[in-house]
């Protein structure tokens, strides 16, 4: 802990409310949040003249032989304070152990540092706490820029000062990764799922044969079905005692399946470096949102061939055995994940280093010690829903009618909003809401069709209720934190001992 800075006691003196944690020196001045009646809590800073303040926007005073100044948790600010303390830019984390956590309010920053403290997880698991997928910023209504400065804002309230990576998620398109970079996203992760062709798995014979001839586009991935075949046919991948072989039928297996995925992230991955090189952005493969499981031979095709096309990439998403549904603990044999897990984590290190990322990470409680198995530190854990739910937990303790009112349109809107996710929860088993009143309700937040139909609807909750739930978060920031450091403390706790350390 650094020593308290001066001018937070000369703010003090002057019926300021500095939050103390959230002090830090910078080049020339000193910065805080401090709390604010009408706003929560707002930017301030203080120097000796009124130069290094100049990023900032505000109303300054000269106090004593310090200029300070107080400002808004706007926008503007937001941006001066990524001047100002470079740890806050967004910036790659290579091969570092690393968590996402993903926040629809906007509000959670602050509870998932203090998380990261709790556990010991500082300086050894790299985070990103700037993470949305451009489908969950259509349903929120957000924008790139939006989700970065609240991030922003919620690590230095915290008083954060380590690194930060910012996570462009599911990224379909060339749009999608100009509308990321623009802003200052440091990680694009490419999504190559609607290119998938899931029917592969059931392909034999002539059939198999000719869809390998056809389906793959052939130009764009700069080969044809017999180089390839020269190439890779009968060649051993070494994953130590499981050696892997292309056996006859699964390198044409995994050319059809993800041919047109691996031309799409190509391109989506030369139009990226053509405008960022490694230093500035990182990027992340992602194939967990298909029908059927990746095969380790077709996870070794795909780093292959991406190598080949000259793709880098520091994290690769696999589609594993068993179902990781969203809010909810691993469904599926848990040994076969195992070895899975194993699998592809020696695939991983073999043809990379890269990391192998978890997404739909969120309450796999059963899934983190057997991945540290697998792949030690080599891990990147992808949360995205759960901190909404921890929201609509808070809600339920101070205000259980409207986390009724979050729930029963949850289960109108469903049948509308489930479309493009696969989950098993249903309206039919979530409880009679009748049955509970007052902060019962809280009970909906631990049974899995309700917590299930609650993280699939947030789009239609927060176009409703979001004024009125940020509203109750901004009123209890401390229940809010509290409610996030305990349930993120046991996600990420089993990765602290393998991690391999954050960026320098
Ligand atoms: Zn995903």
């Amino acid at each position: 802990m650094e020593p308290r800075p001066a001018a937070l006691d000369i703010a003090l003196g002057h019926g300021r409310q500095p939050i103390a944690a959230s002090a830090r020196q910078a080049a020339g001045l000193t910065l805080w949040a401090e709390r604010d009646a009408a706003h929560g809590w707002r930017i301030a800073a203080a120097a000796a003249d009124p130069a290094p303040l100049t990023p900032l926007v505000g109303t300054a005073e000269r106090v004593g032989d310090h200029v300070m100044l107080h400002g808004p948790a706007d926008p503007a600010n937001a941006a001066a304070l990524r001047t100002l303390l470079p740890n806050l830019r967004p910036a790659p984390l290579a091969l570092a152990t690393s968590a996402g956590f993903g926040d629809r309010l906007g509000l959670a920053t602050p509870g998932h540092v203090d998380a990261l403290r709790a556990v010991g997880g500082e300086g050894r698991v790299a985070p990103i706490f700037a993470q949305q997928s451009v489908r969950e910023n259509t349903r929120t209504g957000r924008t790139p820029q939006e989700v970065l400065d609240d991030a922003t804002l919620g690590a230095f309230l915290a008083g954060w000062a380590g690194p930060v990576g910012a996570d462009a998620d599911h990224l379909k398109s060339e749009a999608d990764v100009d509308a990321h970079l623009a802003v200052g996203f440091s990680f694009f992760t490419i999504d190559p799922g609607d290119h998938v062709v899931s029917e592969a798995d059931a392909l034999e014979g002539a059939a198999l044969t000719e869809a390998f001839e056809r389906r793959p586009p052939w130009a764009a991935l700069d080969s044809d079905p017999a180089d390839l075949l020269r190439r890779l046919a009968g060649t051993t991948v070494d994953l130590g005692d499981r050696p892997l072989t292309f056996a006859p039928g699964e390198l044409e297996r995994a050319a059809v399946k993800y041919g047109g995925a691996l031309a799409h992230v190509a391109r989506l991955a030369r139009h990226l470096r053509g405008q960022a090189g490694p230093e500035r952005a990182e990027l992340e493969v992602s194939v967990d949102e298909t029908d059927t499981p990746t095969t380790l031979a077709e996870h070794a095709y795909l780093a292959i061939e991406l190598r080949r096309l000259g793709v880098d990439w520091v994290s690769l998403a696999p589609r594993f055995v068993g179902a990781f549904e969203k809010g909810v603990d691993y469904i599926g044999d848990l040994g076969a994940l195992a070895r899975d897990l194993d699998g592809h984590a020696r695939v991983a290190a073999a043809l990379g280093p890269y990391k192998l990322s978890l997404h739909s990470g969120s309450d796999k409680f059963a899934v983190y010690p057997i991945a540290v198995a697998a792949a030690g530190g080599l891990v990147h854990l992808k949360t995205a829903g759960t901190s909404y739910l921890e929201a609509l937990r808070v809600a339920g303790q101070h205000d259980p009618d409207l986390l009724h009112a979050v729930m029963r349109l949850g289960l109108e809107r469903f049948a509308e909003d489930v479309k493009s996710y696969h989950i098993s929860g249903r309206p039919e088993g979530v409880p009679d809401l009748a049955a509970l009143p007052g902060t019962a309700a809280l009970a909906l937040l631990e049974q899995t069709d309700a917590r299930q139909v609650l993280h699939v609807t947030f789009g239609s909750a927060l176009r409703t209720y979001g004024e009125p739930l940020k509203a109750l978060l901004r009123a209890h920031p401390d229940d809010y934190r509290a409610a996030l450091r305990r349930h993120f403390e046991r996600h990420l706790a089993p990765f602290v001992g393998a991690a391999t350390g954050g960026p320098a």
